[in-house]
């Protein structure tokens, strides 16, 4: 069997072209990241080749002493990672992780309360186009006029529709998330908490963003985001709440077959990585490049939700400059960044056009790019916002000077 390129040349040009777009623009979509070679490298290895259904040490097939060693590492690196007692490291994706969540949990039917996908919530929280919302009676929750959760409204949904479980966390949300708060909450009512925090998990493992394991009863991630690993899911709790409700057995048999086992290398790999000291300074750039980046756009007269950021990501809100998301997004493109349309809270306009774009820091700051750099970017998506057309050139040299002296490595 021959390499990539003598096999498949139309793939291996796809991929090389694919790595020439990431060099040659700024990412700044908020829930991508650039991984390291070693991650990479344990994503490309003979651990694809493998089944290992069922957990280590239980396994379904034979031959798996050297997959179990891999899984177990994965699982006691994140216990460490995030101080918890339980890891399910199986999860194909965020999505499949929450799935299991509530597989394990709920009945068909049973009253969830999730935040509003349009007030920056998350698909699987309990969307209508969503198992999460086909299944179960979602009661949304959202933000306030200003952008911030209102923790005395959440409340308020809580006693009147008595949710069996209550899920914090989001895709779009730039300020802490009040974990304490939502436990109160949850305790008022008897409800079970949940919280996902994929977006925040590299932020809370560098101890930057409080974290949800005292308070929530199970927490989910992604490991792709700012934890900067493979693309992935996880599950975490203590032992009581996982044996209450059989956390492993909800992935497996439950929601998936065989586990990725090249994908919990790359896992293991990530959070070794976000254990070294090195990983909490990483993640404190990618805060402080947000908030620079918040204060260049805010500064040349573009608005963001909330006034600003505590995290790695924010809202641009376009309202009042007569702009769509979508307008937006394609203009950034065309200079070279590469962001997402978004709703705003409280959007006048479809999910498919939007008043918003999110931007968010994390791939930028694995590139190198610090607060003077950040700041060019705001300069270059500012002439966007208010010249359009006209200033893409202008803003696409920016990006070139950028990309060239912030070279991506392999
Ligand atoms: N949860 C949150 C908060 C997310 O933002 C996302 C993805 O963007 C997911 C879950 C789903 O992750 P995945 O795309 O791996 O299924």
């Amino acid at each position: 069997m021959g390499d990539l390129k003598s096999t498949d040349m139309e793939i291996a040009n796809a991929i090389q072209a694919e790595y020439d777009r990431q060099s040659s623009h700024i990412e700044l979509i908020a829930s991508e990241n650039w991984v390291s070679s070693a991650v990479m490298e344990a994503m490309g290895s003979v651990l694809t080749n493998k089944y290992a259904e069922g957990y280590s040490g239980k396994r379904y097939y034979g031959g798996c002493e050297c997959v179990d060693v891999v899984e177990t590492l994965a699982i006691e690196r994140a216990k460490k990672l995030f101080g918890c007692e339980y890891v399910n490291v199986q999860p194909h994706s965020g999505a499949q992780a929450n799935m299991a969540v509530q597989f394990a949990i709920l009945q068909p039917n049973d009253t969830v309360m999730g935040m509003n996908l349009d007030h920056g919530g998350h698909l699987t929280h309990g969307s209508p186009v969503n198992f999460s919302g086909s299944y179960f009676n979602i009661v949304p929750y959202g933000v306030n006029d200003e952008g911030f959760i209102d923790y005395d409204e959440v409340l308020k949904i809580a006693k009147e529709c008595k949710p069996k479980m209550i899920i914090a966390g989001a895709s779009a949300y730039a300020r802490i998330i009040d974990f304490k708060k939502f436990r109160e909450i949850a305790d008022e009512v008897g409800a079970v908490l949940f919280v996902d925090m994929a977006h925040i998990a590299g932020l809370v493992a560098a101890g930057l963003h409080p974290s949800p394991i005292p308070y929530a009863d199970v927490v989910t991630t992604t490991t792709h985001k700012t934890l900067r690993g493979p693309r992935g899911g996880m599950i975490l709790s203590s032992e009581e709440v996982a044996k209450k409700y059989n956390f492993n057995k909800a992935v497996f048999p439950g929601i998936q077959g065989g586990p990725l086992m090249h994908v919990i290398a790359g896992k293991a790999v990530c959070f070794k990585e976000a254990l070294d000291p090195a990983f909490k300074e990483y993640q404190q750039q990618v805060i402080n490049n947000a908030q620079a980046l918040a204060k260049g756009l805010m500064s040349r007269g573009v608005d963001i939700v909330s006034g600003g950021t505590d995290n790695h990501l924010m809202l641009v809100d376009l309202r009042k400059d007569e702009m769509t998301g979508k307008e937006l997004e394609k203009m950034l493109d065309e200079a070279h960044i590469t962001a997402n349309k978004n709703t705003v809270p409280n959007d006048p306009k479809s999910p498919f056009v939007t008043s918003g774009v999110r931007l968010g820091t994390p791939a930028a700051t694995t590139r190198g790019l610090k607060e003077p750099q950040m700041d060019r970017i705001a300069q270059a998506i500012a002439m966007i916002v208010k010249e359009r057309q006209e200033a893409i050139p202008k803003a696409r040299k920016i990006v070139e000077e950028l990309t060239k002296e912030f070279t991506l490595t392999k």
